[in-house]
């Protein structure tokens, strides 16, 4: 048709809480003064109160591999030897991050669509002698994933190693509780579940973590952690910092505070439930069979068409911004995100704009069907009588 809004629906960027965007029109501020300094400790303030830790939380100015970086180049030796779990292609730049700085990675590599079992983990802690460090994903997005973090953190709590979370999309996806189980490191980015512009990235480092910060060795200069953690105490970052994208945050940690972290993950789930829902009604299967997360469900293309058919058409008919597969898996699979800042009527829209992109390719669609299953699971969440009804 002729007008065609832009949508942002991938699973980062996601779209945007729109008073964020307002509040970065202010940023004409000097970030050596008392008003920066006010803003950047509420902010430091409320990341803790969401994350629900009372850990250090430390913001940089970097997307999330930034902050991967760091968590590596601040907190490790070389030849550090380190189990890595990867399960698509955030859990390879995990292996890439530990390599590239000379660590001694041990690859616990799950088939793409499925998670690293924490047994595996578990068994490979316990036959292998002085491990320094577990890395993985919360949520691995390339697939649409979901680790039991709670179990592996739970293992890794009992060794000398520490616990180093990716979870960029797994903050406001999944319940994380840093401090009860074991998660040394975490390390989140703005443009998932927080709603705001990528740029930002942010870690939270735990006691243990220190410990073994004392004891690095490997170069870094940007990413000085230690020092960030210092001059944060008094409202400072190292460097000019991101303020338009800090404000930003404030703004959306504000509307954060208000939904609460549990109720934005619930929002997530039912929403996940629902896709998964609607394109298996629509005959298509979800990609991760076993551990399928919150973020972001990945979909196989229906069986002799390429993914990017769908994703193409979705953005040329619809103005619909859906992610592809990565690497190998590009062409296979189409990802719809749910992370942060969507809604059943987002959802609705993507089902229907499915329904309409399938009947185009000349499968048989029976229209509405896909719609109906999201509206059932919305009808059972929130609407007593037509739960009762259907
Ligand atoms: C988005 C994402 C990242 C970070 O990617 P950047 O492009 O550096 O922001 C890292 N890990 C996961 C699981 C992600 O989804």
């Amino acid at each position: 048709m002729h007008i065609r809004k832009i949508r942002l629906l991938t699973p980062g960027p996601t779209p945007l809480y729109p008073p964020a965007l307002h509040a970065m029109m202010g940023a004409d501020i000097h970030h050596r003064t008392q008003e920066f300094v006010r803003v950047y400790k509420a902010i430091i303030a409320d990341l803790k109160e969401v994350l629900g830790t009372s850990y250090d939380v430390i913001p940089l100015a970097c997307s999330g591999t930034g902050a991967m970086e760091a968590a590596v180049s601040n907190f490790f030796r070389r030849g550090d030897r380190v189990i890595v779990c990867s399960a698509g292609k955030f859990g390879e730049r995990w292996v890439q991050i530990a390599q590239a700085f000379g660590l001694e990675p041990i690859v616990l590599e799950a088939e793409y669509g499925e998670p690293v079992p924490a047994e595996a983990v578990i068994e490979k802690l316990s036959s292998t002698p002085g491990v320094r460090g577990v890395f993985i994903q919360a949520c691995e997005t390339s697939t649409g994933v979901e680790h039991d973090v709670e179990t592996i953190g739970k293992a890794v709590a009992q060794t000398e190693a520490i616990f180093v979370v990716d979870a960029i999309t797994g903050f406001g996806t999944m319940p994380l509780d840093i401090e009860g189980w074991g998660l040394d490191i975490v390390v989140g980015g703005s443009q998932k579940a927080f709603m705001i512009p990528p740029g930002l990235a942010f870690l939270t480092v735990s006691p243990k973590a220190w410990k073994h910060e004392e004891s690095s060795d490997l170069p870094h200069y940007y990413f000085s952690i230690r020092k960030e953690a210092k001059n944060a105490l008094e409202g400072q970052s190292n460097w000019t910092p991101s303020v338009a994208l800090l404000l930003a945050l404030h703004a959306a940690l504000q509307y954060l505070k208000q939904v609460g972290m549990a109720k934005l993950i619930e929002n997530a789930r039912l929403l996940a439930q629902a896709t998964r829902e609607a394109v298996q009604a629509l005959g298509l299967e979800v990609f991760a069979r076993k551990s399928p997360s919150a973020a972001v469900t990945a979909v196989k293309a229906p069986a002799g068409m390429d993914s990017g058919v769908i994703v193409k058409g979705f953005r040329d008919r619809f103005g619909s911004i859906i992610a592809n597969g990565q690497g190998s898996m590009k062409g296979k699979i189409f990802r719809i995100a749910h992370l942060g800042y969507f809604d059943f009527p987002d959802l609705f829209a993507v089902i229907a704009e499915l329904e309409l992109l399938l009947a185009e390719q000349g499968l048989p669609v029976e229209f509405g069907r896909g719609v109906a299953a999201a509206q059932h699971v919305y009808a059972k969440a929130a609407l007593q009588k037509a739960a009762v009804a259907h």
